[in-house]
């Protein structure tokens, strides 16, 4: 094939692992590397089953988990795979945005291929790998962007355009070939707090008339689940707390930080204290001064927001300073009814400890399950059930919904609409839009 090419190496109907190789002439660059939700993976590795650190490409190649391709890899990772180390063929890897099915698989990259990201992102990930002890990014050529200007890669031009997501700092990209504009949305939202930045980011896709529109639909088709705008969820909240003589206890995705910003919006208002973990406290830290728009609460810093001591034997070097002066179970307890606690599913068992009096209310404010059975979603009713407390499901998801898809894929006017990060392609279909299901490995022109 003669011109620049477009080649899925994952994100291919499933959601996430979007890996996307774009090549024109000598010039190779890849957006987003990480491992997908799919349920391929879970067929092979699930939460107790990993693949070996010492021969991690192998082990997922093993399943086709992994694009197979050279110039890529880092030497260690490479370790006992069949496919041979050679010194880098892609001049750049672009991460979208901090989430894992999009940055996850970064540790096996060769660290000479530049590695590109908002400054926001590099602060995330350099958190997360600093209070996550099992999750590693690796060593790179970081190569740090700002919003709106232009990359140049070889005679590739990248331009990355800030997108609303459900964690900060997530990027869209307008590519310049020698053939004309790709569009690749990443992972993005039409109604959250900074839903400007989504319109403002598809109104320049839509002046470059691209060539193709690589476009996310993880709500695309049917999806029953119920979906709520942040102010929804914050009146939601708020009609919890009212009137609430006991403690209150919510669940959140860990780095979303529009979620807590409405958690410690809706405590503050009923007179209660918000408290996070140490870990939530340390992105807080790293992240407000990053943050415009909405002050970001910081423990310590702020009224109204503390952290929450579990019961742990050992600490790490940067929970320390976290954890004086924290609130620990018995005190919590004690008054209940002045707080508002983000309990993880994986810290469930203080609950032993807080002893939460029947009827307290729990708010559950992540994605509804997608499947009915669902390991997860089981054990955290068994345990609420065990306590007797109320649930409440309050979530305003990530992503756009199928209507808001469609409405933008309109307005962009690609030559050719490209779904990924999906499950259901098929149901970007419409009458008269050039909609083409992606294929696996199979380049596609952009002509
Ligand atoms: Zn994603």
């Amino acid at each position: 094939m003669t011109g620049p090419t477009v080649t899925f190496l994952g994100g291919v109907r499933e959601i996430g692992g979007n890996k996307i190789l774009v090549e024109d002439g000598p010039d190779r660059i890849l957006f987003d590397f990480g491992p997908s939700f799919s349920p391929r993976r879970e067929e092979f590795y699930v939460d107790f089953l990993q693949p070996r650190s010492s021969s991690p490409v192998e082990d997922l190649l093993e399943f086709d988990l992994l694009p197979r391709i050279e110039g890529l890899y880092a030497p260690e990772a490479l370790q006992d795979s069949d496919l041979r180390w050679r010194p880098p063929e892609v001049h750049g890897l672009f991460i979208s945005h901090a989430h894992m099915d999009h940055a996850g698989h970064l540790n096996l990259v060769d660290p000479a291929v530049p590695v590109y990201v908002g400054a926001g992102t590099k602060t995330l990930l350099d958190t997360i790998q600093a209070s996550s002890p099992a999750m590693k990014y690796g060593t790179h050529d970081w190569r740090v962007f700002a919003d709106r200007s232009p990359i140049k890669v070889g005679n590739l031009e990248v331009v990355p355009f800030p997108v609303d997501h459900s964690v900060p700092f997530a990027y869209g990209f307008l590519v310049r070939t020698s053939e004309g504009t790709m569009v690749y949305t990443g992972d993005f939202r039409h109604h959250g707090p900074r839903a400007p930045e989504t319109h403002a980011f598809f109104a320049a896709a839509a002046k470059e008339s691209p060539r193709m529109l690589i476009i996310e639909g993880t709500r695309a088709g049917s999806d029953r689940r119920k979906n709520f705008t942040e102010e929804g969820v914050r009146a939601g909240v708020d009609r919890v707390l009212d009137g609430c003589a006991s403690i209150a206890l919510a669940c959140t995705y860990p780095r979303d930080v529009d979620r807590l910003r409405t958690l410690y919006a809706a405590a503050r208002s009923a007179e209660r204290t918000l408290l996070v973990s140490p870990r939530t406290a340390f992105l807080l830290q790293a992240l407000g001064p990053l943050l415009t728009g909405e002050p970001v609460p910081v423990p310590g810093r702020s009224p109204g927001i503390a952290v929450y001591a579990r019961k742990k034997r050992r600490l790490f070097e940067w929970e320390k300073p976290l954890v004086d002066g924290a609130l620990t179970a018995r005190e919590v307890r004690a008054d209940g009814r002045r707080y508002l606690l983000a309990l993880d599913l994986m810290h469930f068992p203080e609950m032993i400890d807080l002893r939460p009096p029947r009827e307290s209310p729990f708010v559950h404010s992540m994605s509804e399950p997608f499947s009915e059975d669902d390991v997860d979603d089981k054990v955290l009713h068994n345990w609420l059930d065990h306590f007797g407390l109320r649930f409440h499901q309050m979530h305003a998801s990530g992503h756009a919904s199928g209507p808001e898809l469609d409405r933008l894929i309109d307005d962009v006017g690609a030559a050719a609409v490209y779904p990924v990060h999906t499950e259901q392609p098929e149901a970007f279909r419409r009458e008269g839009r050039p909609v083409v299901l992606p294929e696996l490995n199979r380049p596609v022109g952009l002509r």
